[in-house]
C-alpha cells in the first residue's frame, strides 16, 4: 500500500494475560537470587515474532533473566488457549541486527520488524495529516 512494507512482514502482536502463578512462576525462574523483581515480570506479553499462521504458537517476552548467556522467560500459547513459560535462550541476530527474539524463532529479527513498524506508524501520521 505505501511501498514502506516489504514482504509484507508484521509483527503478530497478539497478547495474553498471565494467571497470577506464572507471574510467579516467571520470577521463581530467574537465575540469580534478587536480581528481578515482580515489577520486571511482564503481565500481558505481547507476541513478538512476525505474522504467523493462525494454528502455531505466540512467544511473548515475560522476564529477560540476568546474564549474558542465560536466555529469557518466554510465554507460548496458542491462540485461546492458556499460556505456559519456556526458558529460550536469545537470538544472537544476524550481524547487523539484533534481535530481542528467542534462538532459531521463525520469521524477521526483532529489530527488522519494528523498523517496519514505525515506517508503517509514519506513513499512517503522513496520510491522516496530509490527506
Ligand atoms: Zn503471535
Ligand atoms: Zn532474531
Amino acid at each position: 500500500m505505501t511501498g514502506l512494507d516489504p514482504g509484507g512482514a508484521r509483527v503478530c502482536d497478539g497478547g495474553v494475560r498471565l494467571p497470577a502463578g506464572l507471574v510467579a512462576a516467571a520470577l521463581a525462574m530467574e537465575t540469580v537470587p534478587g536480581a528481578a523483581c515482580l515489577a520486571d515480570v511482564e503481565e500481558t506479553p505481547a507476541c513478538l515474532i512476525q505474522e504467523h499462521a493462525p494454528d502455531t504458537p505466540h512467544y511473548g517476552l515475560v522476564l529477560d533473566l540476568d546474564g549474558i548467556l542465560s536466555g529469557a522467560v518466554w510465554a507460548v500459547w496458542s491462540p485461546g488457549g492458556a499460556p505456559h513459560l519456556v526458558v529460550l535462550p536469545d537470538c544472537p541476530g544476524d550481524g547487523e541486527q539484533s534481535c530481542s527474539g528467542f534462538a532459531a524463532h521463525p520469521g524477521l529479527h526483532t529489530s527488522a520488524l519494528w523498523d517496519l513498524r514505525q515506517a508503517h506508524a509514519r506513513a499512517v501520521f503522513a496520510a491522516a495529516t496530509h490527506p
